[in-house]
């Protein structure tokens, strides 16, 4: 019998089922075989199977570093009910029961043995670890050895000593659903993985329809509610980013007769579990939260999750909008953004102390990683390519959708003058992307008279005062600053303080300018400043031109 065949022997075993998802039999396979690795895989893919399969069939103990003290009950009672010895180590237990879970452990009645990564310093546990035979380390939610990451856990930078101090050096498997290249390597290096296997599957979920809407923020509530009236008889989640809009939302929507609940951080724990309960059984359609909510959430038919706001990664957007279509049945995951949006991000994780127990440049470079994983959601948003492949490549899977070239709509319909006119490069045929056209317009002029104004106003204001000076407005404030006297005043009047701001933003984000990451940003040059004044400089921006589908996923 080879190891894969003992492997899907155990599977069926101890498991139940049949065949190995993606990715997880050359996880197994490579443990099997001696080797690190490293599985990169969404939530709810299937990790815990690609360490556990082995761990019954090597000789030895399977150490697992989990964070999640709280799920360690629950990880080791449902192995003991599909029959594998299993046990846990941590500071729930009185120092008798963790003693007796070790010495089962020193006599071989556990093959899996969980703990969390501050034990690694506990001299019983180490005395322990000195003593028997580890097959394996595990290491669970991996990327919090890393600090360009999101949840960062000083404890996981222990591991790798741990791993030298043991007597002989077990396999080690690491796992993760981040998979930012630079945590990746991070995690390599940090646990000192020797030459590991690397599997990234299990991010495509090709049912998910994605659909990124950019809109005014007070236009925002109403597309919510015509959505979910359009859609009465589907379950949906609507994300907030503060506890008072999600109050606010789930009240208009009850007043456009959409039955709705909202749920945070903030209710009571009856609250919380009334609202929940009532969402699962299909009391309410609607349920309006905070990210606070989706946690262990088991609901299959969710067909839509809308955005009301940008989250802080992709990584989060993904697994929130991944609570769509669990059932593999067409789902929509729609982002509703604007420009102001990315600057209340950058503002809120400029105020955050990035990690509390870190300092100086410890947390400059947390706050630098989070910038970066915000700057990858702001580009999902502003991409005018197929947004699945976006994603797929961001998380570092191989792409497979036809090549093809879906310009539906560009052949039927009337271009606008001078608009260089595109669709989505790729078809998956299944985000907002792919079904639309996008025009380029020449911005070249606001753009000028925007870098102007800049110089105008001494690099001392942010976009908001921008905005106005360049429209003429005769705000008081800006009046009492004597902005009225500068000699952009009144330059872009007429031209709509949306479309400006979107200049601004873009500018920002080309290099043109720069806006300071402060509790009142400024608008500064960037490093391109000079170019504006280039007698050959030219400036465009994207729209979208004409939405294929603006309201049902396709069947
Ligand atoms: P993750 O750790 O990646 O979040 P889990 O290991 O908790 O995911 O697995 C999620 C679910 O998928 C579990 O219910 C698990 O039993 C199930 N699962 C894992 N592997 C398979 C498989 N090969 N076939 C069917 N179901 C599987």
């Amino acid at each position: 019998m080879t190891d894969m065949d003992q492997a899907l022997a155990s599977l069926k075993q101890y498991f139940g089922y049949e065949s190995f998802r993606p990715g997880q039999a050359g996880l197994v396979e490579a443990i099997l075989s001696g080797r690190d690795c490293l599985g990169v895989m969404p939530t709810g893919a299937g990790k815990s199977i690609c360490y556990q399969i082995p761990a019954t069939i090597l000789d030895g103990v399977t150490i697992v570093i989990s964070p999640l003290v709280s799920l360690m009950r629950d990880q080791v009672d449902s192995l003991e009910d599909a029959g594998i010895r299993a046990g846990f180590v941590n500071s729930t237990q009185s120092p008798d029961e963790q003693g007796m879970v070790l010495a089962q452990a020193a006599r071989g009645e556990c093959k899996l043995l969980y703990v969390a990564p501050e034990r690694l310093n506990a001299p019983r546990f180490l005395d322990f670890a000195q003593r028997v035979n580890i097959a394996l380390l595990a290491v669970d939610e991996a990327h919090c050895v890393s600090q360009w990451g999101q949840d960062f856990r000083p404890a996981y930078l222990g591991i790798g000593d741990f791993i030298e101090s043991l007597p002989a050096r077990p396999r080690v498997a690491a796992f993760t659903a981040t998979a930012t290249e630079q945590v990746r390597r991070d995690i390599v290096k940090m646990l000192r993985l020797s030459d590991p296997y690397l599997a990234v599957t299990g991010f495509d979920r090709p049912n998910l329809f994605f659909d990124v809407v950019k809109l005014e923020t007070k236009a925002k509530n109403a597309w919510v509610c015509s959505y979910a009236k359009d859609h009465q008889d589907e379950s949906g989640i609507v994300y907030c980013a503060t506890r008072k809009e999600t109050e606010a939302l789930a009240q208009a929507l009850v007043r456009h007769g959409v039955t709705a609940t909202n749920y945070h951080g903030g209710l009571s724990p009856d609250q919380r579990d009334k609202a929940q309960a009532e969402f699962v059984n299909d009391e309410v359609q609607v349920v309006v939260a905070t990210n606070a909510f989706g946690m262990g959430i088991d609901k299959s038919n969710v067909r839509y999750v809308i955005h009301h706001n940008m989250p802080e990664s992709i990584e989060a957007y993904y697994q929130e909008a991944g609570r769509a279509g669990r059932d593999g049945e067409p789902a929509r995951c729609t982002l509703l953004w604007n420009e102001s949006d990315i600057v209340t991000r950058r503002r809120l994780l400029d105020l955050d102390s990035g990690n509390d127990r870190l300092s100086g440049p410890e947390a400059e470079a947390v706050r630098a990683g989070h910038r970066r994983l915000l700057n990858t959601m702001i580009g999902y948003c502003r991409t005018t390519s197929c947004l699945h492949e976006y994603m797929l490549h961001y998380f570092g899977e191989e792409v497979d959708h036809a090549a093809a070239d879906v310009s539906p709509a560009a052949a039927d319909g009337p271009q606008e003058a001078g608009a260089d006119q595109k669709s989505g490069q790729r078809g998956c045929g299944n985000c907002s992307n792919c079904l639309s056209t996008f025009s380029t317009i020449d911005v070249s002029d606001l753009a000028r008279a925007i870098s102007r104004c800049v110089h105008d106003v001494g690099q001392r204001f942010g976009s908001g005062k921008i905005v106005q000076v360049l429209a003429g407005s005769k705000s008081q404030d800006l009046l009492s600053r004597g902005l009225d006297r500068c000699p952009s005043y009144g330059a872009l009047e007429g031209v709509s303080p949306a479309r400006v701001r979107d200049v601004v933003n873009q500018m920002a984000s080309d290099g043109y300018l720069t806006i300071t990451e402060g509790r009142l940003p400024l608008v500064q040059f960037g490093p391109k400043a000079g170019l504006t004044v280039s007698p050959d400089f030219h400036y465009e921006m994207k729209q979208v031109q004409r939405k294929r589908l603006t309201v049902a996923p396709p069947d």
